[in-house]
């Protein structure tokens, strides 16, 4: 590190509590500077930091692009991302570590407010409004039964289906820093659904909910989880125009992976042969038939004829029974 740089960022020292500080929703695209989004007078007085966000909300009403920005003192320097901002929560983190080693970064962090809510309800992504479900927190008083399994790092929602499944569920690579949902205490990645926040059901091998599998950055995988009904009312899969285009995918709201859906579907087609309730094997038809609904692919077409076959049998046997 060179000299004259290595004396810029020392300074350091007072670091505010943000106890006082109020996050005051802001509209997509926002920016500004210093508290309380931004930390303010450090490493050295005078020492302002830029924040700005981008056009993502979360299901719970928060900026999911939010960039924080070095003081112009300090921008001189290169700084270890591309540009002269910082995209997430741990490439601050890394930085802070490396150019301050002996700063508590969680008091760094502390000084200001890291995750900005969003004005209004309603985001418009891509030229569609959407308008977002803000869950009400579950108050857990005293001791409960979650808060223990919480505490053995087992399910965060206290979901004992989720419980059990996790001692089965490994993944190659670790899992991707989320500090959208997954820093919420009561939001599992595992079983809460990233569009309603609700836990999935995993009846009939799981064919009502969706996993991304998608590898980010080449190092982590998202592994989040929505309702395919959630994602299919939102436009998040199916076949949608415009600029998200999806063609029997679904588009993760996490990473902005596409996920193909066909094998989803042909999953639930042999789900359904091992059922014997009219009523369920109808209710996984049906969402297959809505999956499918739109696209023009030849394979959808003979798909979609296999599945209303099927549905016919199911009719006749219903009223010639055997
Ligand atoms: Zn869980
Ligand atoms: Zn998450
Ligand atoms: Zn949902
Ligand atoms: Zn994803």
């Amino acid at each position: 590190m060179d000299p004259e740089y290595s004396n810029r960022t020392k300074c350091q020292k007072p670091i505010s509590v943000k106890k006082s500080l109020v996050a005051i929703p802001v509209s997509a695209g926002a920016s500004g500077t210093g508290l309380p989004y931004a930390p303010e007078n450090w490493p050295c007085p005078g020492d302002i930091w830029r924040w700005k966000v981008g056009k993502r909300m979360s299901v719970h009403g928060y900026w999911i692009d939010r960039y924080l920005y070095l003081p112009p003192r300090l921008l001189k320097e290169k700084v270890p991302t591309s540009g002269q901002h910082f995209k997430s929560r741990l490439l601050v983190e890394q930085y802070i570590r490396e150019k301050f080693p002996d700063v508590d970064v969680e008091a760094f962090f502390s000084s200001f407010i890291w995750k900005i809510p969003c004005k209004g309800q309603t985001a418009e992504i891509d030229g569609n409004v959407f308008s977002f479900i803000f869950p009400k927190r579950v108050q857990v008083t005293g001791h409960s039964e979650s808060e223990t399994v919480r505490e053995a790092g087992g399910c965060k929602a206290g979901n004992k289906m989720c419980n059990l499944r996790l001692q089965a569920r490994k993944y190659s690579l670790p899992l991707l820093d989320c500090d959208i949902c997954c820093g919420e205490p009561e939001f599992c990645r595992d079983c809460c659904c990233i569009l309603c926040c609700k836990t999935i059901d995993w009846a009939y091998g799981g064919y009502s909910f969706i996993r991304c599998e998608a590898t980010v950055d080449e190092s982590f995988i998202c592994a989040h989880v929505a309702h395919l009904d959630c994602a299919l009312r939102t436009y998040m899969a199916g076949t949608v125009g415009g600029s998200i285009g999806l063609d029997v995918e679904y588009y993760c709201r996490r990473c902005d992976h596409k996920t193909d859906l066909i094998s989803h579907v042909m999953r639930l087609l042999h789900t359904c042969e091992s059922l014997d309730s009219r009523d369920d094997i109808e209710k996984i038809l049906n969402l297959a038939l809505c999956i499918l609904r739109g696209s023009e692919q030849m394979r959808v077409k003979s798909l979609q004829n296999r599945i209303e076959s099927v549905m016919a049998k199911h009719d006749s046997m219903l009223f010639n029974p055997a």
